[in-house]
């Protein structure tokens, strides 16, 4: 079994079945996670315990197939132990880094704008491969944030997506807060439905990008399926249920989304939500349609003036194509 992809009450069932007292797997998580021990090293243990742990965990991380690093980003493609690759992003900023997480091979989604979906899904990512992601990084620079933005839609792949948070929540183990994770998605409402499920507090981020149906599906396939307003009423009751406040996110796309008019349909439809807009510069793909918004002050201007909180999102690593929507994964 891959170590990586246990929670803490899988663990404690396993040692439980095997007739050891369950209180182990607390001792593990915060040996492996925490004190970044390997198993041999646990002197809590003894020798048959390690045996047990080692005979049926794999402890290993994923290869790294490049890594590019411009002082401020850095971005590693990653060979899992089955072989699929997939990409994944660190950034630097002066309170500490970030790390961008896939959760997929390829994606499905289809979003015109985006590369990481040029490569239909293959498959999903494990919990574990998810939680290796994270592993791997920190070796290189302490993590304070992860954001699950990578490759892949996270809630097409609830369940590891959800043994994922648990891991990297987890008190006894990583122990990221949920104001320290992000989590990224194009708009599945039945899973967004079902997000409560996860025991963690973590900040949600919508794919908005349009502010009408009509706009939306030209550019974000699954809007034909899950449209806007039922979209903004779920976003809206999930907010008021957990009192958080939502990320739209909004890519300016030279003369398809981005004029005054849009500004003022966004900002209605919006209304009465406690959330902000993360306006996202839009970041050249290999075979991009769109160009970067010429109006992007007019917009958040007139989103300004119609009472929305507005913010641009920084921008990291477009010099080496780690930028949002230009992270890319391989079949083999
Ligand atoms: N599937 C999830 C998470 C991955 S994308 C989602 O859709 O939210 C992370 C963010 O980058 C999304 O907001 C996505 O729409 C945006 N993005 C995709 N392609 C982009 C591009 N070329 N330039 C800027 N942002 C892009």
């Amino acid at each position: 079994m891959d170590f990586f992809g246990m929670t803490l009450a899988s663990l404690e069932n396993f040692f439980h079945q095997q007739g050891e007292n369950k209180a182990k797997a607390k001792i593990l998580f915060k040996s492996v996670y925490r004190n970044r021990q390997a198993v041999e090293n646990i002197a809590e243990f003894s020798d048959k315990t390690k045996q047990l742990i080692m005979d049926n965990f794999n402890f290993d991380l994923p290869k790294q197939v490049t890594m590019q690093d411009d002082g401020k980003t850095a971005k590693a493609l990653l060979s899992f132990s089955n072989g699929n690759k997939a990409e994944t992003v660190i950034m630097r900023h002066d309170y500490g880094a970030g790390l961008c997480v896939s959760t997929q091979i390829g994606c499905s989604m289809g979003c015109k704008f985006c590369q990481s979906g040029k490569l239909k899904k293959r498959r999903d990512l494990t919990a574990g491969e998810m939680t290796s992601q994270v592993l791997f990084m920190r070796q290189y620079c302490e993590i304070k944030h992860i954001s699950i933005m990578g490759i892949g839609e996270p809630l097409d792949n609830f369940d590891n997506l959800k043994d994922f948070i648990e891991i990297l929540s987890c008190p006894y183990g990583l122990a990221f807060g949920g104001k320290n994770i992000t989590l990224s998605t194009c708009g599945i409402i039945p899973q967004i439905k079902r997000l409560s499920e996860i025991n963690c507090q973590f900040n949600l981020a919508v794919s908005l990008h349009a502010p009408t149906d009509e706009l939306r599906s030209q550019i974000m396939p699954i809007n034909k399926k899950y449209g806007i307003a039922e979209l903004i009423e779920t976003v809206k009751e999930y907010s008021d249920n957990y009192g958080k406040r939502i990320a739209f996110e909004y890519i300016l796309l030279d003369g398809i989304n981005d004029s005054a008019e849009n500004a003022v349909q966004l900002a209605e439809l919006i209304k009465g939500i406690n959330c902000y807009v993360n306006l996202i510069p839009y970041n050249e793909t290999e075979s991009s349609e769109f160009k970067r918004s010429k109006n992007a002050d007019i917009f958040f201007d007139t989103l300004k003036k119609s009472g929305v909180n507005a913010i641009f999102r920084r921008e990291f690593g477009t010099g080496i194509k780690a930028a949002c929507g230009q992270l890319s994964s391989e079949y083999d």
